[in-house]
């Protein structure tokens, strides 16, 4: 079914209730925002909606208060930051529903912006209440959802209300996300490559066995490899395993080959006695690592076979670091990834907190086609699930 475009949507003069992810960092010692990526990342929206003259609503859930008021999870501290930003005031109510709310965004004119508080602070956001939902609604006449990293969660703000809301969008974010992923899962360009990584099997089990059938090769480094050589019969000495899931992973092993896809793993590795910086470190074949050494990345082999198979892709997806790239001298294997990623003029999507900040640590961030802003839900997204705050929007 569609979703409405934002840009479909006549919103002058009309009071637009915007959904965001504004789950920024503070500064523990003054209290600012001290990452506001999440903030820069809605501003196309909020910028065109204030361009358009729509009576702009801003509302957002921030940390975890569980149903209560805890002044240290206030959304206060992003009214400056905001205000920064699109270069105009930003008002604040103190709640998100409620008479003094309501009177508040009556007084609002064309272009003007109000933000909430924090949605959680209300125990019927996380329940998906129908009450809630009533009463945000009311606050408005178009719903636009622009937090695609809480589209995974059925939640008052992103899922009950959508439908009481008769004209509902995408938000520009929201949308690039969808028109970025949806391929991936639908019709990718081929040949079409999967990279995972990261510290465990268990966390993209199913992200895995989604995307084994729809990939023609799917590229395994990080944590989660170890798992896989062990199935396999090889030593990995202290490296990170999963003893429960190794008879899984010979399972994942036999279906690639039974559906002739291209299933790579580390050819060698870069193994360390301490999970350390700096640690002395070398670089041992496959079936290489000492018994009382761990594998921290994969090798320069490993590197290159895999950057082969990168330069061919139409289409990729990169989910989870290829090694402890947190700690030199084991960044290199991921960050040699990240350049072949960044390089094959693919359309290439990164997904998953880990691989994002390594791509920018590894300085391609602006060379990727689509850097997703929503860890949880991407990977829910990969795993093949529904995202209640996406089908909520359709119409
Ligand atoms: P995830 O959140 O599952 O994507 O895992 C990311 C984490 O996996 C990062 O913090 C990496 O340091 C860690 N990681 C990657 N490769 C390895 C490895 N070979 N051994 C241990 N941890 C790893």
């Amino acid at each position: 079914m569609a979703i409405r475009r934002l840009q479909d949507v006549n919103v002058k003069g009309k009071r637009v209730l915007c959904r965001v992810d504004f789950n920024v960092t503070l500064d523990k010692q003054t209290g600012e925002v001290d990452d506001d990526t999440r903030v820069v990342a809605v501003l196309p929206t909020l910028r065109d909606l204030a361009a358009r003259g729509a009576r702009i609503v801003v509302c957002s859930h921030f940390q975890r208060p569980k149903g209560k008021r805890v002044p240290e999870m206030s959304l206060k501290p992003v009214v400056a930051n905001l205000s920064k930003h699109l270069g105009k005031p930003v008002a604040f109510a103190d709640d998100c529903i409620g008479p003094a709310v309501e009177a508040a965004v009556a007084k609002l004119k064309d272009g003007d912006v109000l933000l909430l508080e924090n949605l959680r602070y209300h125990a019927g956001e996380e329940k998906d209440d129908p009450e809630l939902a009533k009463q945000l609604a009311a606050l408005a006449e178009i719903y636009v959802n622009d937090a695609f990293g809480a589209a995974h969660r059925a939640h008052a703000s992103v899922h009950a209300i959508a439908k009481l809301m008769p004209v509902r969008c995408a938000g520009l974010l929201m949308q690039k996300e969808i028109d970025s992923l949806s391929p991936l899962l639908g019709q990718p360009a081929r040949p079409f490559v999967a990279i995972l990584g990261g510290a465990k099997i268990s966390g993209k089990l199913q992200v895995i066995v989604n995307l084994l059938p729809k990939c023609d090769s799917m590229l395994i480094g990080g944590g989660m490899a170890y798992t896989f050589l062990k199935a396999q019969g090889l030593p990995i000495g202290k490296s990170l395993v999963e003893a429960d899931l190794v008879a899984k992973a010979g399972e994942i092993l036999a279906e690639a080959k039974r559906l002739g896809k291209t299933f790579l793993l580390p050819l060698d590795h870069v193994v360390a006695e301490k999970f350390e910086a700096h640690a002395p470190s070398k670089v041992v074949p496959a079936d290489g690592i000492p018994e009382g050494s761990m594998a921290l990345d994969i090798g320069p082999k490993t590197v290159a076979r895999y950057s082969q198979e990168i330069a061919k892709a139409k289409t990729v997806i990169w989910n989870g670091p290829q090694g402890v790239f947190e700690l030199e001298p084991f960044n290199k294997g991921t960050f040699a990834i990240a350049q072949a990623v960044a390089s094959c003029g693919a359309h290439t999507v990164v997904g998953g907190g880990e691989s994002v900040a390594a791509v920018n640590a590894a300085g391609v961030a602006d060379r990727i086609t689509h850097i997703s802003t929503g860890g949880g839900a991407s990977l829910e997204f990969l795993e093949g699930q529904t995202l209640p705050g996406v089908a909520a929007l359709e119409s």
